[in-house]
């Protein structure tokens, strides 16, 4: 961690040494007497300082990896736990292994109401998170820690203010629940469940909903990669949602929950679930969204189905 630390402080006084002062002009070229060399020399300190940042993260990352205690036999158990996972090919299972092992090695699991947390199921919640990331990194579950598992469904008890300011006790009964810049919480059972291809997997969800809170609350809108148009992503979730909500309120079932229309977080979050699992049933009726959910994942599951 020391390592990680001098990079990340390297960084910072690069950021402080080049900021621009209230003229908007660089305070390093006019301290030091170069004020139209300054940008150039600026924008080289910020390149060696990223490079130098990467170059540290990577070879921290792979020392955690080559040091995991975890055995093979003890992931392979872990893997044949989750059918979902059978379809990936073995260089992709490599390589969500090693994810798993550097979210074991950064998050905290905690069980909740009695529950001990063993290995097994540390390796099936940390697989399983993966999935979503496997293309994209473990960026988007920075700024938390903790995993907190319940045996079984919770009822935590919240205040909530109504829109003429009273205050009620609220309590309503949860499966998962991801915090802003807080932790996400399981229950195992559903957890466990992850392993049958469904269309739901609780993991997949709650680590969807803190991909969407990389820019704010949850609203089914994360933050897209460059080469991504938000235009076509509002376009095909807009409608999308709309649609679904109409199918909902007829009572009509196309094999995606309908919880996924209580509001656009959830229908992101839901509707990760059913392109990880259930690809087919996600292109056969909102082949816009999957398309988008292939451009932000970088993964086509349904090209997996074969
Ligand atoms: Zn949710």
């Amino acid at each position: 961690m020391t390592l990680r630390w001098v990079a990340t402080s390297v960084l910072s006084n690069a950021a402080k040494i080049c900021k621009r002062d209230s003229f908007g002009d660089l305070s390093i070229g006019y301290r030091w007497g170069f004020p139209e060399q300054a940008p150039i020399i600026c924008h080289l300190i910020s390149q060696v300082s990223t490079t130098m940042f990467t170059f540290l993260r990577t070879w921290l990352d792979r020392r955690i990896i080559q040091r995991s205690p975890i055995t093979e036999l003890q992931w392979t158990t872990a893997f044949a736990a989750i059918p979902l996972l059978q379809r990936l090919t073995a260089d992709e299972k490599h390589r969500l292994q090693e994810l798993a092992i550097l979210i074991l090695y950064q998050k905290e699991f905690m069980g909740a109401s009695g529950l001990m947390v063993t290995q097994p199921m540390t390796l099936s919640i940390a697989l399983q998170a993966s999935l979503p990331v496997l293309n994209l990194g473990l960026v988007g579950y920075q700024g938390w820690t903790t995993v907190i598992v319940y045996p079984a469904g919770f009822a935590p008890r919240r205040q909530i203010t109504d829109k003429y300011g009273v205050e009620h006790t609220v309590q309503s009964s949860l499966s998962g629940e991801a915090w802003q810049r807080g932790p996400v919480v399981l229950s195992w059972d559903e957890t466990e469940h992850g392993g049958i291809i469904d269309g739901h997997n609780l993991v997949i969800h709650e680590f969807a909903h803190k991909l969407d809170m990389q820019n704010g609350v949850a609203n089914g809108f994360p933050p897209l990669h460059v080469d991504m148009d938000s235009g076509e992503w509002v376009e095909a979730f807009s409608d999308g949602y709309e649609d679904f909500q109409g199918q909902c309120n007829r009572g009509k079932d196309i094999g995606i929950s309908c919880y996924a229309a209580s509001e656009p977080a959830e229908y992101f979050a839901v509707l990760s679930e059913v392109f990880f699992e259930r690809p087919d049933i996600l292109w056969q009726h909102y082949a816009a969204v999957y398309d988008q959910l292939r451009k932000y994942y970088r993964q086509d599951p349904l090209a997996r189905l074969g």
